[in-house]
């Protein structure tokens, strides 16, 4: 993926503020971070959507996701809590098209707000929906 800015910062053709790596995964920190210390987690190969991530690397992002939540909790003053954030296709507010997951760590009284508005929902359409996924679940 020669135009994929993620992949040119794993070849280090573009400089990141690196956190951690081993064989299949690197971590650095967003560059226009949600919060102090947001670091992104991606598989070192190109994948452009959670769908298409082998579960072999997928297994090693989720560990290096731990390790950097982890480490951010102790090592960074009034950390209380951390999002992991992973958004698919542009729809869904993905803009790299390497798939990654944010960790962004969480302060009190952060002005960070992912909440949505609460739907309402019957529990003859939940039914509906859950017969359609379950039917498609490989
Ligand atoms: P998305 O919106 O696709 O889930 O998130 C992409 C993230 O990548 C954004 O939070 C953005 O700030 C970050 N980002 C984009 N380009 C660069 C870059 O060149 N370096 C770093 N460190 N982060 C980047
Ligand atoms: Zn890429």
């Amino acid at each position: 993926m020669d135009e994929c800015i993620f992949c040119k910062i794993v070849k280090g053709e573009i400089p990141c503020t690196k956190l951690y790596e081993n064989e299949q995964v690197l971590s650095f920190l967003d560059i226009m971070p949600a919060s102090k210390g947001h670091a992104l987690v991606i598989p070192k190969n190109h994948y452009a959507t959670l769908l298409d991530l082998p579960h072999k690397e997928l297994k090693s992002v989720t560990k290096a996701i731990q390790k950097v939540a982890a480490a951010t909790m102790v090592a960074l003053p009034g950390v209380q809590g951390f999002n992991i954030l992973q958004s698919n296709h542009k729809v869904a507010g993905q803009v790299v098209p390497h798939v990654h997951f944010h960790v962004i760590p969480r302060h009190e009284n952060d002005k960070l707000n992912f909440a949505w508005e609460q739907g309402k929902a019957e529990i003859e359409e939940l039914k509906k929906y859950a017969e359609l996924v379950k039917g498609k679940i490989k």
